[in-house]
């Protein structure tokens, strides 16, 4: 594509790089950003450059906070016995919404994969052990994993390490039903809901 002005070219190879946006959306957007006022750009910079610069994330799940520790462990209303444990913040929000889980959470950030590089140690797999060695409270882990072979392998890995430590720990997993393959997030709530309710005992 050849474009009238360098700095519009700029800014359409800069959104383009977002995962879903192509050269042609991101030339759609750049020109509707052109025609808000300033201020609406300006609001829209400073909560992206806040974004990067002042997120954190939770010293005890992984998952994405404003605090160091995040409102889900820092509640005092959560059952301190249940970690479920899920790919990403994605799943954290899927399984919120069915209002069925009051346990934790521990975000791997991702799932064992060799042909991207991912081995366990790139996830929080030794955080989640440490968790559960510093934690009597903790009673059961509970896999909430996509269904790909990468998934399956990650649940496996780390009911392996859970057993060799920690055999007092119950593992398990949600019902097989739940449409996962990287999909948890799409679930509907009350599939995805009662799939946790009636989780079973995880089989390797
Ligand atoms: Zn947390």
């Amino acid at each position: 594509m050849i474009y009238p002005s360098r700095l519009i070219e700029e800014a359409v190879n800069e959104i383009s790089k977002l995962p879903g946006i192509g050269k042609k959306s991101a030339l759609r957007l750049v020109l509707h950003l052109l025609k808000e006022p300033m201020h609406t750009t300006d609001k829209l910079c400073t909560a992206l450059s806040k974004l990067r610069g002042q997120i954190n994330y939770c010293e005890i799940c992984h998952n994405i906070s404003d605090h160091h520790i995040c409102e889900i462990c820092s509640s005092k209303h959560r059952d301190l016995s249940l970690v479920c444990v899920v790919e990403d913040m994605r799943d954290v929000i899927a399984i919120e919404n069915t209002h069925q889980y009051n346990g934790l959470y521990h975000i791997l950030g991702g799932v064992i994969s060799p042909i991207e590089r991912i081995g366990p140690a790139e996830l929080n797999i030794e955080s989640l052990l440490k968790r559960i060695a510093d934690n009597s409270t903790i009673k059961e882990i509970i896999l909430a994993l996509s269904t790909t072979m990468e998934g399956d392998t990650t649940a496996y890995y780390i009911t392996k390490k859970i057993k060799e430590q920690f055999s007092f720990i119950t593992i398990s997993t949600i019902a097989r039903g739940v449409p996962l393959g990287g999909e948890l997030e799409y679930a509907d709530e009350i599939t995805l809901g009662r799939s946790i309710v009636t989780r079973t005992t995880y089989q390797a």
